[in-house]
């Protein structure tokens, strides 16, 4: 809690008022699952935090400027280990062509989630002027825009209402594992939205939150990509 505190009051003293990788610390507080990495500012520490990563990693342009990495270019799956150091360069070359005066912080080296066996889902949460905290579940990844495929309680939910709502969605199917497929950690998904809606009640000064992906494999869940904003 204190932890949790401090990293959102510091927030509070910079110009934008945004957490994108820096949340995923509080996360670990909560309990949420996170994967494995680090954000590093050079090449060669890129290449030495994925060698204790694995064969593969992802690699994410870190700035307080872009807020869809995707759409530039900003995110790398799947580099091999051997690749990184150039792949480093290359993600840093792609943010300054796209938005020379960006302010970039570095590389968000990350463990690889096998997305093949998993599902993206969306988990989050907004502060409605009437009604207060919201906790959002629903189909994630880079199309959720598209799909919306959402559903919403007040937060905070208990185990019940989580599990109602990972229910309800139009892609449940997908979680219990259609057509084959394994089923998915349900469990940790139902843990992993009842905690962020904890957070967000538990701190009114965040007033949006979103996690996107929160990727749901059989093995487990991971939170890939974190918004978070303070006011
Ligand atoms: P943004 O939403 O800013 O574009 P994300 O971090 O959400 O950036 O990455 C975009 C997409 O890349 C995700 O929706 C997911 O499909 C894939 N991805 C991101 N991180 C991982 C990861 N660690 N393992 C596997 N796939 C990932
Ligand atoms: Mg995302």
């Amino acid at each position: 809690r204190e932890r949790v505190r401090e990293i959102l009051s510091s927030v509070r003293d910079r110009s934008d008022n945004r957490l994108g990788v820096e949340a995923m610390e509080i996360f670990d507080a909560y309990g949420i699952p996170t994967p494995e990495g680090r954000v590093v500012d050079d090449a060669a520490e890129a290449q030495s935090v994925a060698e204790g990563i694995g064969e593969e990693v992802v690699l994410k342009i870190v700035s307080p400027d872009i807020l869809h990495k995707s759409d530039i270019g900003g995110v790398k799956v799947g580099v091999p280990v051997a690749e990184v150091g150039d792949a480093y360069e290359d993600l840093i070359a792609r943010a300054r062509n796209y938005q020379p005066d960006a302010t970039i912080l570095g590389v968000q080296v990350q463990e690889m989630i096998d997305l093949d066996a998993g599902v993206e889902t969306i988990v989050g949460s907004h502060r409605d002027p009437q009604f207060g905290p919201l906790a959002m579940f629903g189909l994630g990844g880079v199309f959720v825009e598209i799909m919306e495929d959402t559903t919403f309680r007040l937060a905070p939910v208990g185990a019940d209402e989580a599990r109602e709502m990972t229910a309800e969605i139009d892609a449940a199917p997908l979680l219990r594992g259609a057509r084959g497929r394994e089923p998915v950690d349900l469990d940790g998904v139902v843990d992993a939205v009842r905690r962020v809606s904890q957070l967000v009640a538990d701190f009114p000064s965040i007033v949006e939150l979103d996690v996107n992906p929160l990727v749901a494999t059989p093995d487990g869940v991971r939170a890939v990509d974190l918004r978070l904003t303070v006011d």
